[in-house]
């Protein structure tokens, strides 16, 4: 009912060469997870490149970020119809990178949401997650909702929308949550977008991010409400995203 999802977020890594690599690795290894919906969020710059190098495969192209206006006077800055252009068709907001050091507030997020799910094609991929002192404090429950919340009030449908869970603590760390930690926390954000948008709520793709890998994806692939995985460090070896990516099959 849920098409299982993987994406990779080079995160400002990765080269021409990388995508070359990659993409040879996905394309040989298709069999293997020909059920699974797999995106790659290279940096802005190398969208066309992968677009050329993969064009006849089954691999989704994503953005891992964008402007909340749709075009003007924003010096360096991305639209969601440049990023279309370049072929991206998802969107990451809200990464906690983001939110701590760039400057990406709730009320910005929430505008960035918006302006994708205008874009006719494009999904978001609002990500959420609580820091290691939140979640020592019991704030975690807490802390996502008022995420969710944040980003979400203006939203009446939730068919252009991915969650992901990103604790901070998990995040480069190598210190992976728990699969009962991550499905405990899953299970909440499905409730939430249950209540939220009634049971289209419930088909909403909820990913796990944090230091996954290939030899502890599938036990976190495994819970009920995992679809998938939002992955970083891991995404960056051919080898360990298409382990990762078969795990989800
Ligand atoms: P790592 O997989 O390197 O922990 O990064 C996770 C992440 O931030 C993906 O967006």
């Amino acid at each position: 009912q849920r098409q299982p999802l993987v994406i990779a977020n080079w995160k400002m890594n990765g080269d021409r060469n990388l995508v070359t690599n990659m993409a040879k690795a996905l394309r040989e290894s298709a069999a293997e997870f020909a059920a699974v919906q797999v995106v790659v969020c290279p940096p802005a710059v190398l969208l066309g490149h992968w677009q050329e190098a993969a064009f006849y495969d089954q691999i989704y192209l994503g953005a891992q970020d964008v402007n909340e206006h749709s075009s003007g006077a924003h010096t360096g800055e991305h639209s969601c119809t440049l990023l279309a252009e370049a072929g991206a068709s998802f969107v990451l907001l809200g990464h906690s990178e983001r939110r701590q050091f760039y400057g990406d507030s709730e009320a910005r997020i929430g505008a960035k949401v918006r302006q994708v799910v205008a874009q006719e094609g494009m999904t978001a991929v609002l990500c959420v997650g609580e820091s290691a002192a939140q979640r020592q404090q019991q704030e975690t429950f807490a802390v996502v909702s008022a995420q969710l919340a944040a980003a979400l009030s203006e939203l009446t449908e939730c068919e252009q929308l991915v969650v992901a869970y990103e604790p901070i603590w998990a995040i480069g760390t190598g210190e992976t949550a728990s699969p009962e930690q991550a499905q405990e926390v899953h299970a909440f954000i499905r409730q939430w977008l249950t209540e939220k948008f009634g049971p289209a709520g419930s088909l909403v793709r909820i990913l796990y991010g944090g230091s996954v890998k290939a030899e502890n994806a599938e036990a976190l692939f495994a819970q009920a409400d995992i679809d998938g995985g939002l992955i970083g460090g891991a995404s960056l070896e051919a080898e360990q995203f298409v382990s990762i990516c078969t795990a989800a099959q």
